[in-house]
């Protein structure tokens, strides 16, 4: 049994329209998978379902982590059961600090998981983080700013990797935005994924950027086209992609409009 498994999940936006129609995956602890797909093919809106998002309505199938379906559950209990996603902060928090914005994002696992206030010793923190930013450098200087306040796309996508790093999230699903995505940006967070995935730790990475292998190495790669999955496959299947973009996997009206 793999640690995230998702079975025929169907998402609806909230005027019912159906995106996501039908996906099963799963994706265990030690594995990085790639889903690549065209615009608009629904890929945030199934990574915002598998995060709880409110305004994604789950209307059939099931996720279960770690065995246990959590449909029913918010984004924060989910967060609790181990599933991170990135880009869910991407607002500029003036006057709150990338470093107590992690601390207190840590004390919040740290409450839910001994079900009372549990904050980490100042110097665990302090050391843990120290060595988090060094492995994927983040430069020092990014600690002590205010949480996204006139950063880089590429700043951002730092946080949030420390933010990965430190959290120890069983599954982390990353959600590559289709617009401004910029290969510095693409690079930074496949640095950090193929270095913080491990025995404890499994990845999902969504993005319509077709060059992806150059930069993350997945082990399962899945084509997503209007809502579903429609090939699945080894790392030849990104290179196949490279060569012959979508339209193979395209309707044929589509291809020729
Ligand atoms: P992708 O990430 O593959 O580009 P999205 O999941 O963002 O695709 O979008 C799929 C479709 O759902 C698009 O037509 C988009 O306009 C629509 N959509 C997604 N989220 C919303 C929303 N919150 N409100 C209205 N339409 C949405
Ligand atoms: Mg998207």
């Amino acid at each position: 049994m793999a640690y995230l498994e998702i079975k025929n999940l169907h998402v609806a936006l909230e005027d019912g329209t159906e995106i996501v129609k039908g996906v099963d995956l799963e994706v265990d602890l030690n594995e990085k998978h790639a889903i690549m797909g065209p615009n608009g093919s629904g890929k945030s809106t199934l990574a915002y379902a598998i995060a709880g998002h409110p305004a994604y309505e789950i209307t059939e199938g099931e996720i279960l982590l770690d065995g246990e379906n959590v449909v029913e559950m918010g984004a924060d209990e989910r967060a609790q059961k181990g599933l991170f996603l990135a880009f869910q902060y991407p607002h500029a928090i003036p006057g709150v600090t990338v470093t107590s914005f992690l601390r207190s994002a840590i004390n919040a696992i740290r409450k839910a998981k001994a079900g009372k206030d549990d904050p980490i010793p100042v110097k665990e923190f302090r050391t843990e983080i120290l060595a988090a930013m060094e492995r994927l450098k983040v430069p020092r200087e990014l600690a002590s700013r205010y949480l996204n306040d006139g950063f880089s796309g590429g700043e951002k996508k730092r946080v949030e990797i420390l933010q990965m790093a430190l959290l120890k999230p069983k599954i982390a699903v990353l959600d590559e935005t289709d617009s401004g995505l910029d290969i510095d940006a693409l690079r930074i967070v496949a640095r950090g994924v193929n270095e913080v995935v491990g025995p404890e730790m499994g990845a999902l990475v969504i993005t319509h950027y077709q060059r992806i292998l150059n930069y993350v190495t997945p082990d399962h790669v899945h084509v997503f086209v209007d809502g579903r999955i429609v090939e699945s496959g080894g790392p030849e299947l990104a290179e196949k992609l490279e060569a012959q973009g979508y339209d193979a996997w395209l309707p044929k009206e589509e291809v020729a409009a």
